[in-house]
């Protein structure tokens, strides 16, 4: 069985989405195919990765963390073959989610699921209509508002999903008219539209 790269282990709390505040083991997987511009976390991908380890040292750390969720990230998680670390993590009993930009087939499978699938879609570089259709909520990071016709066009290929997060890209998480332009679109929809932040980084966290 191959080993994982890894470019950071750590416990948190879950600054997104639905799970927001949960405390949370973060397993950041190295790798991404996707390499967008603004990346804030490029050292998931460039360089080299600081240690290998087994599916089974991973789910053993995540357990002994005392974590409630741990959160297989990236990078693209789904670069690996995640189901022997699904299996790891089954086996402790530890609930396991997924961050990925669903640009690749999600791997799941044979006693081997994620509890939550959490699909952040990038605009210049979709999503598969597979993934889309299996994650439970998507988020968007908006720059423009013009990007959110593109979001709604997405959202219609997530039938699974229970909510469509909008977060200002952070560079402009306090401009004023971005704000507005969010709110306005998720109160007209309604629905599973939310607006959101990263509150991770407002804490400062990781
Ligand atoms: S998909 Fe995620 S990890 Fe990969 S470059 Fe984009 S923001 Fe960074």
């Amino acid at each position: 069985m191959g080993g994982f790269a890894i470019a950071e282990k750590f416990l948190s709390f879950q600054g997104e989405g639905i799970h927001s505040g949960r405390r949370a083991y973060f397993i950041r997987l190295f790798g991404c195919n996707v390499k967008c511009g603004w990346c804030d976390s490029k050292s998931a991908w460039e360089g080299a990765a600081p240690e290998t380890l087994s599916a089974r040292e991973i789910a053993g750390a995540a357990l002994d963390s005392g974590a409630e969720i741990a959160v297989v990230t990236g990078g693209e998680p789904c670069l690996y073959d995640l189901r022997p670390l699904l299996r790891e993590l089954s086996a402790r009993s530890v609930s396991a989610h997924l961050e990925t930009s669903g640009t690749l087939p999600i791997p799941e499978g044979r006693g081997a699921n994620f509890a939550w699938v959490a699909l952040s879609p990038k605009l210049f570089c979709p999503p598969r209509a597979d993934s889309l259709a299996r994650a439970d909520e998507l988020k968007f990071i908006i720059s423009d508002p013009r990007e959110l016709s593109d979001c709604e066009r997405l959202a219609e290929g997530a039938g699974r999903a229970k909510a469509f997060w909008l977060h200002p890209e952070w560079s402009r998480s306090v401009d004023e008219r971005l704000l507005g332009a969010l709110c306005e679109f998720a109160v007209s929809r309604g629905g599973r539209w939310r607006v959101g932040w990263q509150v991770h980084k407002l804490y400062r966290a990781r």
